[in-house]
């Protein structure tokens, strides 16, 4: 699953590929991705591009005010051809979901995921698509503060590591560096976010700003083919079960009832914490 720091660099590759120039052609492959029945993909041909940003984890292309809506959900991605007439088909068996072409390159998007996650669509304005009007603040802009991490923590009963991942209270973190900010930060997964004292609010914070700038910054100038492998080679515990904790030389396990899904060091991390 992309989060934050791959998507922007997916934005900031694309932002300097795309901007200024114009589309020439859309392909449809899986029109179930296409969520705007009324407002089909072929509304960008002919347009050029003005913008590309990033919304949480997902990414906007502006074509002359209509705007191409990307949410790359659990295990959707993309590729860049600089061959206009390439029709390769992405790598690592993902499906092609779309493409955009352009004079000197092809956007593809693709799904890996044994069910469709991507979803696209045709907007006015970015904030037209419900899951990007519902995002809280974005957990790696540079500027999230200890005051909005506080306003998202509330006083929820919510397990922290799910509360991280809620991309309504905060944009952009997924299993992967919720996992890696816990850690960091040596914070029970499961802890409630109104049990935490203000010295942990504080080093959670410092953690979401350590992990997300720390990734952000390795992340940019990875060709996007080589994302997913570096961001996988940066986890300190994530998908790290029976390795040791690169803090205490402990044992990283799953958490309790994520399936495997999530990992933590129960030295570093107590549970009754
Ligand atoms: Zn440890």
């Amino acid at each position: 699953m992309p989060e934050a720091p791959e998507v922007e660099a997916l934005t900031r590759f694309l932002r300097e590929r795309l901007t200024g120039r114009v589309v020439r052609g859309v392909e449809l492959t899986e029109f179930r991705a296409l969520k705007t029945r009324a407002r089909p993909l072929d509304e960008i041909v002919g347009r050029t591009v003005g913008s590309v940003d990033r919304y949480g984890k997902h990414i906007d292309l502006d074509a002359d005010g209509t705007h191409l809506s990307i949410g790359f959900g659990r295990a959707g991605w993309a590729t860049w051809s600089d061959d206009a007439t390439a029709s390769d088909p992405p790598a690592n068996g993902a499906a092609l979901i779309a493409r955009v072409m352009f004079d000197d390159g092809v956007l593809g998007i693709t799904d890996a995921g044994e069910w469709l996650s991507v979803q696209l669509h045709v907007v006015a304005a970015p904030g037209d698509v419900p899951a990007v009007a519902k995002l809280g603040p974005d957990a790696a802009d540079p500027g999230f503060s200890r005051e909005a991490l506080v306003t998202a923590l509330g006083r929820r009963r919510k397990q922290l590591k799910a509360l991280l991942q809620e991309q309504e209270s905060l944009a952009g973190i997924g299993n992967a560096y919720s996992d890696e900010i816990l850690s960091v930060a040596r914070l029970s997964p499961v802890a409630q976010a109104a049990s935490l004292s203000d010295d942990e609010v504080t080093r959670l914070h410092t953690a979401v700003r350590e992990v997300l700038d720390g990734a952000v910054a390795a992340r940019d100038g990875i060709p996007i083919a080589e994302q997913k492998a570096a961001k996988v080679a940066s986890m300190r515990v994530h998908g790290r079960t029976g390795e040791p904790c690169p803090d205490c030389g402990g044992t990283i396990e799953d958490i309790p009832g994520t399936k495997g899904g999530g990992q933590y060091c129960p030295s570093c991390q107590p549970l009754s914490a």
